[in-house]
C-alpha cells in the first residue's frame, strides 16, 4: 500500500512540476502537486462534529475541493492523479489560533523563529494560523508575503499587531502605550502597514482598550487579549471579541484585585484558581456573560501543560528540532520547576497547584462550551519552551480530548471554529465541495485515536501537498536559533 502511494507521488510530483514552478525554497517540499487529483479510499473526518466517513474520495482541482463523497460513487477523472490512501485519514487544515513565530530565549526575550517555525507550522497540519500577538511585526507580514507568493514553505498568515501594552509592562519587546489616543495612533498605523487584527496585553488601561477595540472595529479588524488589568467581563463589555488562555489568567476573582490593577503574581493564585466553582456562582456567570456578548475564549492548553509536574511526555522528535542551547535550557527549566524542595518552598504543600489548575482550566473550557461559547484553540510556543510551532498544535487538539470533548468535536474546535471567527468559514476550516484544499492527510484514525493526529505524513495547502517528515528534517537542531 505505503509503496503505491509513494510511485502515486512521485509520478504527480513530476507531472505537474513541468508546468508549475516552486522556489527552490519550497519545491523540495513538494510531494505532490497536479491540477487534479482523487485521494481515494480515505477516511474523512470533515471538520463540522460530524461522524467520520470511510472509503472515500476527494477530487482536488485547481487548489480546491471539487467534490467528494463514497469512494464507489464519485467517478475519479480521467485526467486525474490518483493518490490510495486506505489506511488514511484526512481532516481540515488545523487553524491555529495563539500561534506566534517567536520562541523564547531567555531572559524575558522572544525571537522570531522566522526560518524553523512556518515550516513546523505546515509540518504539524497548521494551514492556516493567527499570530495572536507580534514581536517582529514586519518580520510577520514579510514572511506573509513570502508564503503566499510560494517563496518559503509555511501556513497561510493572519498577522496580529504588536502588542498593544499598558506602562509597567515587563516584556522589554513591547511598546507601553501612553494614552487612548497612542492607542488609537497604533492601531491605525498598523492597519495602515498590513496586519489584520490586534492583541491587548497585561497593563492595558480600560480607556486605551477602549479606545484600541473602537478603532479596530471601525476597520473591521478584531481584537483579542492576554488580560490582566481589566477582568473578563470588564473587555466584554468594552467590546473585545476574544480572550486568551481561558479562566487561569483571569485576575477579576482575586480578592486582592483593585479596579485597573494588574495584581502581582502570588503562589497562592493557582490554588485559588483550582478552587473556583465553574458551573454556578459568579465564574458561570461570567461564561453567560461572554457568550451572550459573543466573546470567544483561546485554548492554549498545551503551554499550560508545561507548568504541570510530570507532563507531558518530551517528545523525542521535539528534542530533535530544538537547538543544544534551547534543549538544555527547557530541560533544566523543566527539572526545576518539579524539584520537591522548590515545590514545597514556593507553594508550602508537597504538591505544586498546577495540575488542579490544570483540570480547571479543562472543566472552565468544557462549560464554557456547554453554555454556548466559542472555544477556538491555539499552543502558544512560549512558556518554557516545551511547545513549539506545530508539534503544540497536535497537542493541544489531544488535550482537548483529555478535557472531555470528543475527538470529533476537538478537532471542529482546532478546524471549524478558527476559520469561523476569522471570517473565512466559506473558505477553509472544513471539508466540502468549493472550499480550498486545505487537508491533512494522517496515517490512522483521529476520530477513534486522537494521537494519530501525530501522525500527519502530507500536509494539502491550496491542493499541493507537502511533505511533514522532510520539512521537519529540514529544521533539526535549528529551533532557538532561527
Ligand atoms: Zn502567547
Amino acid at each position: 500500500m505505503r509503496r503505491i502511494v509513494l510511485v502515486a507521488f512521485v509520478v504527480s510530483s513530476a507531472l505537474w512540476l513541468e508546468g508549475q514552478t516552486f522556489s527552490k525554497e519550497v519545491q523540495p517540499f513538494v510531494k505532490v502537486s497536479a491540477p487534479t487529483l482523487a485521494l481515494t479510499h480515505v477516511r474523512v473526518i470533515d471538520g463540522t462534529g460530524a461522524l467520520a466517513r470511510d472509503d472515500q474520495t476527494i477530487i482536488l482541482s485547481g487548489g480546491k475541493i471539487a467534490s467528494l463523497g463514497d469512494a464507489t460513487q464519485v467517478a475519479t477523472p480521467e485526467n486525474a492523479q490518483v493518490l490510495d490512501l486506505k489506511g488514511y485519514s484526512v481532516i481540515p487544515g488545523l487553524v491555529g489560533m495563539h500561534d506566534h513565530m517567536f520562541y523564547p530565549v531567555g531572559r524575558g526575550i522572544y525571537g522570531e523563529m522566522a526560518y524553523s517555525f512556518p515550516r513546523l507550522y505546515l509540518a504539524g497540519g497548521v494551514t492556516t494560523v493567527r499570530t495572536t500577538g507580534a514581536l517582529e511585526a514586519y518580520t510577520d507580514l514579510e514572511l506573509k508575503k513570502a508564503i503566499d507568493a510560494a517563496a518559503m514553505p509555511g501556513p497561510k498568515m493572519h498577522v496580529t499587531g504588536p502588542y498593544l501594552e499598558g506602562k509597567g509592562s515587563w516584556a522589554l519587546q513591547m511598546h507601553q502605550l501612553t494614552g487612548p489616543q497612542d492607542a488609537t495612533r497604533m492601531v491605525n498605523y498598523w492597519l495602515d502597514e498590513g496586519v489584520d487584527n490586534f492583541k491587548i496585553y497585561n497593563f492595558i488601561t480600560a480607556d486605551e482598550m477602549s479606545a484600541a477595540i473602537a478603532a479596530a472595529h471601525k476597520r473591521g479588524a478584531k481584537v483579542t487579549g492576554h488580560l490582566c488589568s481589566v477582568g473578563f467581563r470588564g473587555a466584554a463589555a468594552l467590546g473585545i471579541d476574544d480572550l486568551e488562555h481561558g479562566l487561569l489568567v483571569d485576575t477579576e476573582f482575586f480578592p486582592r484585585k483593585k479596579s485597573g490593577d494588574c495584581p502581582e503574581p502570588e503562589p497562592t493564585d493557582m490554588a485559588f484558581l483550582a478552587g473556583l466553582d465553574v458551573n454556578s456562582g459568579p465564574v458561570h456567570d461570567m461564561i453567560l456573560d461572554l457568550v451572550q456578548k459573543h466573546v470567544a475564549v483561546t485554548s492554549t492548553l498545551s503551554v499550560f501543560e508545561l507548568f504541570v509536574p510530570g507532563r507531558p511526555v518530551l517528545q523525542p522528535r521535539m528534542l530533535e528540532a530544538l537547538s543544544t542551547d534551547a534543549r538544555n535550557a527547557l530541560l533544566a527549566n523543566k527539572v526545576r520547576s518539579e524539584d520537591a524542595a522548590r515545590i514545597r518552598q514556593r507553594y508550602q504543600s508537597d504538591n505544586s497547584p498546577w495540575g488542579p489548575a490544570f483540570r480547571k482550566e479543562m472543566e472552565f473550557e468544557r462549560a464554557f462550551v456547554k453554555a454556548g461559547g466559542q472555544l477556538l484553540a491555539g499552543e502558544d510556543p512560549t512558556g518554557m519552551g516545551g511547545v513549539l510551532a506545530g508539534f503544540g498544535d497536535q497537542r493541544e487538539v489531544e488535550l482537548l480530548v483529555e478535557a472531555g470533548f470528543t475527538p470529533l468535536e476537538a478537532i471542529h474546535i482546532a478546524t471549524a471554529n478558527g476559520a469561523q471567527f476569522l471570517g473565512e468559514a466559506d473558505r477553509i476550516g472544513t471539508i466540502a465541495p468549493g472550499k480550498q484544499a486545505d487537508l491533512v492527510v494522517i496515517k490512522g484514525d483521529p476520530s477513534r485515536k486522537i494521537e494519530d493526529i501525530e501522525n500527519v505524513e502530507t500536509v494539502f495547502k491550496d491542493g499541493v501537498g507537502y511533505d511533514s517528515a522532510k520539512l521537519i528534517e529540514s529544521v533539526r537542531g535549528r529551533v532557538g536559533e532561527e
